[in-house]
């Protein structure tokens, strides 16, 4: 079976190939040769996967998935949630954005966070499915390592002492929300093919 990962980022789709089944081929929109952005445009990390999975699933009439993560800060009720990458405004930066959530956060104590990944599947039928995975954690001081991408700087996932940019590839994706939410998908998967 080939499954169409709606991604162009080569990392992600790696971690998504060596965990689903070995009978299924990932492609992403990059062997597809799809240039076109596709607007994230929903209110939700939900309705981001499903816009993007859906525009890929009537182009190409084939299996589909897609994913959107978010930051959920427990002291800012959740922000910056699906805005995330543009929580400093556009274009997206990563060093804006970890400055901005820094200094929102400078005099507050509760520093509990989340990411949430959320994947969408379209199956060959049009049947749609969603899958979450979810890391809880603290959002520390100041930024620490320089590995992964994002928020991993100021993040603390439980029973950690490290923030996911002082961690391996490796050892972070035991853990991420993101490694989560393909895990549930993979056996979704294994346990209806
Ligand atoms: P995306 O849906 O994977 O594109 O993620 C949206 C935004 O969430 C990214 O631009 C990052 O700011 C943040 N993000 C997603 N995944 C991670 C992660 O694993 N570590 C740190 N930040 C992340």
């Amino acid at each position: 079976m080939e499954l169409i990962f709606a991604t162009h980022n080569k990392g992600k789709l790696k971690e998504v190939q060596s965990l689903v089944p070995d009978t299924i081929k990932v492609i992403s929109l990059d062997d597809l040769n799809m240039t076109t952005e596709i607007p994230e445009t929903g209110h939700t990390l939900a309705d981001n996967a499903l816009i993007k999975a859906r525009t890929i699933f009537e182009l190409y009439k084939k299996p589909v998935i897609a994913d959107d993560t978010g930051l959920d800060v427990e002291a800012l009720n959740g922000a910056p949630g699906v805005r995330s990458a543009r929580y400093a405004g556009e274009p997206s930066n990563a060093q804006n954005n970890m400055d901005l959530l820094l200094y929102t956060l400078q005099t507050t104590t509760n520093r509990a966070a989340h990411f949430k990944t959320i994947i969408a599947y379209i199956d060959s039928e049009g049947k749609e499915q969603l899958f979450e995975g979810r890391v809880d954690g603290n959002i520390i001081g100041e930024k620490r390592g320089n590995m992964g991408f994002g928020y991993d700087p100021i993040f603390v996932p439980e029973g950690s002492d490290k923030t996911f940019a002082e961690m391996s590839h490796e050892e972070k994706n035991s853990m991420s929300h993101r490694a989560r939410a393909l895990q549930a998908f993979s056996e979704f998967l294994k346990t209806n093919n």
